[in-house]
């Protein structure tokens, strides 16, 4: 069967300088798969580009079959395919409900809104009792957390996490992780980019190294977490 979400040989460019050069990758229905590396490898890059906010200059990318390489964003959402950047980007000062039924914004259906509103507040009670509160007041992990009940938002069928651990204190991190698990649990795939390689494997089936805009290390998380070559170069081992 083919995967979900098919990357074959992608390159990418900020005004002529090329940032990916040839990156291939799958994601397969029901997995969780990391995009790893060091700053600056292209991992945010990829994702944006997989989202449809950038589009490759060359290269092809599939989504449940169909060509989505030159798409915008907005069409891409409509097909099940949602992006939770890297630094949360909520709205500040709107509430907690308004930037969560901002999430459903391609929905018509208002009556799914508020049904959608209700999984996100049983998936995350922290939200619910902060339903009135403007985003700015909230904390890093209760933003995190509303960040990605915004992606749901749009019943997605593959969600991609874009660095979730970003400033967030380790205990933060490992309930965030925890999050992504129950995300799985309810059918929606992910795919996830991380600097904190060791932490995202643990959650993860597999992965893929970047490194200046290749992959240069791929397999599943197991295999990935017993290469010596991975361990000493993104774990401090
Ligand atoms: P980080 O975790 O720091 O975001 P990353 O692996 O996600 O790292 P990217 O953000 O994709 O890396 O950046 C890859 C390269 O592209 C870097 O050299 C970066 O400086 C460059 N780059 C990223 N965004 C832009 C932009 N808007 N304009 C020009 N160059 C950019």
């Amino acid at each position: 069967m083919a995967a979900m979400l098919e990357v074959k040989d992608i390159h990418c460019s900020y005004d002529h300088v090329p940032v990916i050069q040839g990156v291939s990758l799958e994601v397969n229905e029901g997995e969780i798969v990391a995009i790893l590396g060091a700053n600056g490898a292209g991992k945010s890059t990829t994702m944006r580009t997989i989202a449809g906010l950038m589009h490759p200059t060359s290269g092809s990318i599939t989504f449940n079959g169909i060509d989505i390489t030159k798409m915008p964003a907005s069409s891409s959402i409509k097909r099940g395919l949602s992006y939770v950047p890297e630094g949360r980007r909520l709205f500040a000062k709107l509430t907690v409900r308004e930037n969560l039924e901002l999430g459903a914004f391609t929905s018509a259906d208002r009556t799914g809104v508020a049904e959608r509103l209700e999984e996100m507040f049983e998936l995350f009670p922290i939200l619910k009792s902060r339903a009135a509160q403007t985003a700015e007041t909230m904390s890093g992990g209760e933003q995190q957390m509303c960040a990605i009940a915004r992606g749901l938002m749009s019943r997605p069928k593959l969600i991609m996490l874009d660095e979730l651990s970003l400033g967030l204190q380790p205990s933060l991190v490992e309930k965030v992780f925890e999050t992504v698990r129950e995300i799985r649990k309810r059918g929606v795939t992910i795919l996830l980019v991380e600097q904190m390689v060791q932490e995202a494997l643990e959650i993860s089936d597999r992965g893929y190294v970047l490194q200046t805009g290749r992959i240069v290390h791929q397999g599943t998380a197991k295999e990935l977490l017993n290469s010596d070559e991975v361990r000493r170069a993104y774990m401090g081992m």
